[in-house]
Formats: structure tokens, C-alpha cells, sequence
């Protein structure tokens, strides 16, 4: 399917790997020229040589804590117009309720929903102008279920969710589209890293841990990055501009809900 998105500009962050990458990775097939976003430089500059190589599309790397607002200021700086943003970064850490105190919950909120909001304040006004913009943030399955180790991760995306659906709808008239994708398991460094977690606090492999957590989705299997880059270049496509304030489980069926 012709996306209809080539020559477009796109900025993804967190995209050195994982999720973003996976996003990077499908609108870059759909010939949407990047500007991509993580920390560490190393990595990221090679994920950029790596989809210039496959796709043949103009990449510009920023290596910045895209949380922080001066990093934010670097990206957008490079950034400049973009058509299509899609946010991304790590997520807070795994811990229980009795753990948290007010700093850790200021970090994962300036983390995981003021920074996707900042980051719309900055580049909804342009897109608006031109009359076409895609915004897809990078959620979690948390906001339909909650993950009772991931409290941090439930409270802050939950905020987010509920900031969208109120300016989707304001933005939407501009033929600007918000939407937010919500993953379940997804083979990554994430999903590594929790699973890491689990074999060691239950004196069990690291293939163990995977294999327990796999059980539990219907589909049986993590999902993948680029699974989960498809979906989001068709919410960034021009078929989907209909598709205004939603969140769509990606999860393989583990969220055990009708609607
Ligand atoms: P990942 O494999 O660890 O990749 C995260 C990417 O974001 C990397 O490129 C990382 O590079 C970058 N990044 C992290 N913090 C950043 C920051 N402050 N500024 C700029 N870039 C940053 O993670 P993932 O699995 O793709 O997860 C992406 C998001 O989806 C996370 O918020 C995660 O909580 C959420 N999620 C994932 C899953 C899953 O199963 N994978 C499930 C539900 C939700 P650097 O470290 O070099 O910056």
C-alpha cells in the first residue's frame, strides 16, 4: 500500500532502537525523511547510517535527552518544520507503591507526559499552519490495564492519554491527527530488561522469564519492532486521517477487554 507520506519530515524520538526504531525503520520505508532522536550517540548514529543505507531518505541524528529541556531545544532546533512527530522515551522504573515519593513521580510525569507535551505545544502550531500533521506517541498497555510493578509508567501515561483526547479533537479541524499506540511485549531492550528482573528475583532463566511471560498473551509470542513500525506509519499515513484521538492496543491480545 502506497502511504502517500513520501517527502514528508519526520521527527522520531527514542529511535536508536527498539520501538522507535521500529517506527523510524517503517516511515523511512514510506520515504519520509528523518530526523532521529536517543542519548547515546553511538548507537544512534548508526541506526541513521543504517536506514539511510536500506532507504535512501535524507537522516539527521540529534543525540539528546529529549526529557530534559535543553536536549528538547537541541532536537527541535535541528528539527525545525516537521509533518509527522512521533515521541518516544524510556520508561520509568519498575518498583512498588511503598517505594515512591514525590520525586519519582515528578520524573516519570517530565519523562513519559510532559515532554510528548511539550514537544506538541512546540511542533502542533506548524503543522496546523500547513494544514496536514501526524502525531503518534509511544504509550503502554498500562493505560488500558494497569502493570502493578510499573505504578510510575500507569499514573504518567494515563496523564498523557487524557491530555490527547481533549487536543486531538482541537487540532483535528487542521487536518492534524493525535494518536497514541499502546504496546504490549515487544522484543526490545525493555522487555529484556524486566524479564531480566523476574529471573533474578525468582532464581529462574532468562529464557524461563520469557517463556512464562509469552504464555500469557493469546498470540504467544512477543511482538516485534517492526510489527509495531507498520502501525505506526499507517496512523502517520493519508489514509489514516480519520483516525483522530485513539489508542490502539498493539499487544497480541494480553489485555483481556472487550472494548
Ligand atoms: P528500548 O528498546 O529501551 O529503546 C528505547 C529508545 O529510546 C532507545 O533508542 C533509547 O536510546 C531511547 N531513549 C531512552 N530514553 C531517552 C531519552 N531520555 N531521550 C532520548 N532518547 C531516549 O525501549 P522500547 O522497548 O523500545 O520502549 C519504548 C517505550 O515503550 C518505553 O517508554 C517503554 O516503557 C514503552 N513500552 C515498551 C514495551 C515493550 O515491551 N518493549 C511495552 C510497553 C511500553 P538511549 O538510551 O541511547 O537514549
Amino acid at each position: 500500500m502506497d502511504l502517500g507520506i513520501t517527502g514528508k519530515r519526520a521527527l522520531v524520538c527514542g529511535a536508536s532502537k527498539g520501538l522507535g526504531r521500529g517506527c523510524a525503520e517503517a516511515l523511512a520505508a514510506a520515504g519520509v525523511n528523518l530526523v532521529l532522536n536517543a542519548r547515546g550517540e553511538q548507537a544512534l548514529e548508526q541506526a541513521a547510517a543504517a536506514i539511510r543505507a536500506a532507504h535512501g531518505v535524507t537522516v539527521t541524528a540529534v543525540a539528546a535527552d529529549i526529557t530534559a529541556a535543553e536536549g528538547r531545544a537541541q532536537v527541535l532546533a535541528t528539527a525545525g518544520e516537521v509533518d509527522i512527530l512521533v515521541t518516544n522515551a524510556g520508561g520509568p522504573p519498575p518498583g512498588m507503591w511503598t517505594d515512591w515519593e514525590r520525586a519519582d513521580f515528578i520524573a516519570a510525569l517530565d519523562a513519559n507526559m510532559l515532554t510528548p507535551i511539550a514537544l506538541m505545544k512546540a511542533l502542533l502550531p506548524g503543522m496546523m499552519s500547513r494544514g496536514w500533521g501526524r502525531v503518534v506517541n509511544i504509550t503502554s498497555q498500562s493505560v488500558k490495564a494497569p502493570i502493578p510493578v510499573l505504578g510510575l509508567s500507569n499514573a504518567a501515561r494515563a496523564g498523557l492519554t487524557g491530555y490527547v483526547a481533549g487536543t486531538a479533537r482541537q487540532v483535528a479541524p487542521h487536518g492534524v491527527t493525535i494518536n497514541n499506540l499502546l504496546p504490549g511485549i515487544h522484543a526490545t531492550d525493555r522487555a529484556d530488561a524486566l524479564d531480566r528482573d523476574v529471573a533474578a528475583a525468582e532464581a529462574i532463566t532468562l529464557d524461563e522469564a520469557r517463556a512464562r511471560r509469552a504464555a500469557t498473551i493469546p498470540a504467544r509470542r512477543y511482538g516485534t519492532p517492526a510489527e509495531f513500525g507498520a502501525a505506526c506509519a499507517f496512523l502517520c499515513s493519508q489514509h489514516a486521517g480519520f483516525i483522530v484521538g485513539q489508542n490502539i492496543l498493539l499487544d497480541g491480545g494480553a489485555v483481556n477487554v472487550t472494548l
